[in-house]
């Protein structure tokens, strides 16, 4: 057996137990909270709701792990159970230009995932998200969506991937500087025309009309040094009910978008303090930031496969016999999760720390108090765990536990005017 093959089967078994044992920690840690709501929620949030919460979280556990299990088994099959290699040598058999082959492998990998994960999205949809009344999406719509964004990821995925297998057959040594040019030029421009292109073929996009919340909002903007940004209103209901806000795109592009489900649960001074906290992730370039860091990871990430790319062990260890471009990339695709997933409690806790910036800058310029409700409602509309594992929390949440970031916020403004 290949050294490397032993590597990477270690490193699976070990993020497979890290992510079971979080996931019953988590599982333990709110079924002890099961019974009450947390002291500080006690006046906010009834005994229905929290442990609505809770039977929602855990049941989104447990189909975690069946996930896992599936998925980590077909990994396996692909990979060093040669199901990588046996796509390859059938395509071979058709005698197409290395870069055809490339890209029929890539995509029957591609497709066959995709339908062997289906049976997974469509439990969560239609039950787990229908038995807790957040689903809103008929069969016919949720089909809809996977119409387009197949035809949306043959559109753009194709090309791109086309261009990257000719850059890494063609462009010498250096191909991996060309390739991540070429990568983030495609990023840029996706996050860009996201907004005004992607985001209206699923969804309807209004102008917010409330006149009284526009001043507001515009109150609110100009106090916070924006110009003219435009405020939309997505019609989020139509899928599901849960609700969110977020900033998106750049240049002329650039948008406030308030789900609707989100607008009918807050208040007016709820959604001002909602959107203060949205800026502030602007005003703090925490998107800027996050664009930094993922750029360089993806240099980091064309630099390693371009050295894997000539090792003849890195195919042989993972049971595939012919070396090429496109399976270089696949098996790299492929495998990179696995050892990704110990360094992803790096990211929870930089996206945290941005959590925490965005709550501060909103408490200099809304009404704390007014945040301090919103994230009550949110929490509960949502049916997020109040009590989650301190440890899990650590590992995955993108955002601090609730009780943590309301008790941040109250200290703030106990420490004086921000
Ligand atoms: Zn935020």
């Amino acid at each position: 057996m290949h050294l490397f093959t032993i590597i990477f089967l270690g490193f699976v078994s070990a993020s497979v137990l890290l992510r079971l044992w979080l996931g019953q920690r988590q599982i333990k840690h709110i079924d002890a909270h099961f019974g009450q709501v947390p002291e500080a929620f006690a006046d906010k949030i009834s005994l229905e709701d929290h442990q609505k919460a809770a039977a929602y979280s855990c049941a989104n556990l447990r189909l975690g792990r069946l996930t896992l299990a599936w998925e980590t088994s077909w990994l396996l099959i692909w990979t060093i159970g040669g199901g990588i290699n046996a796509i390859d040598s059938g395509w071979v058999l058709a005698e197409l230009t290395p870069l055809l082959t490339g890209i029929a492998v890539i995509l029957t990998l591609t497709f066959a995932s995709s339908i062997l994960n289906l049976p997974f999205s469509l439990y969560h949809t239609f039950v787990i998200e229908e038995r807790f009344g957040f689903n809103q999406t008929s069969l016919k719509t949720w089909a809809l969506d996977l119409v387009k964004t197949t035809i949306l990821m043959l559109a753009l995925g194709v090309p791109l991937l086309a261009a990257i297998l000719w850059l890494m057959n063609q462009a010498g040594n250096n191909w991996w500087l060309y390739a991540w040019a070429l990568w983030m030029s495609f990023t840029l421009i996706m996050i860009w025309a996201y907004p005004v292109f992607i985001a209206p073929m699923f969804n309807k996009f209004s102008t917010l009309q409330d006149e009284s919340l526009n001043t507001r909002i515009d109150r609110l903007l100009q106090r916070c040094g924006f110009h003219s940004e435009s405020v939309y209103v997505v019609d989020g209901s139509r899928r599901s009910s849960h609700g969110n806000a977020y900033f998106t795109g750049f240049g002329k592009n650039k948008r406030i978008v308030f789900y609707d489900t989100l607008l009918e649960s807050l208040s007016e001074d709820e959604v001002e303090a909602v959107l203060a906290h949205e800026l502030g992730h602007f005003k703090r370039h925490h998107i800027k930031k996050s664009l930094l860091l993922s750029s360089l990871m993806s240099l980091c990430g064309f630099a390693l496969l371009a050295w894997l790319m000539r090792s003849d062990w890195f195919y042989s260890s993972l049971g595939v016999e012919l070396a090429s471009t496109h399976t270089a990339l696949l098996l790299f695709m492929l495998i990179m999760p696995v050892f990704a997933y110990f360094v992803s409690p790096l990211f929870s806790a930089l996206s945290r720390k941005h959590e925490f910036e965005a709550d501060e800058f909103a408490h200099s310029n809304s009404d704390y108090k007014a945040l301090i409700s919103a994230l009550v409602n949110l929490y509960r509309d949502n049916a997020s765990t109040l009590t989650p594992d301190p440890i899990h929390s650590m590992f995955y949440d993108s955002h601090p536990p609730a009780s943590i970031r309301i008790e941040n916020l109250k200290n703030m403004a106990a420490s004086g005017p921000g």
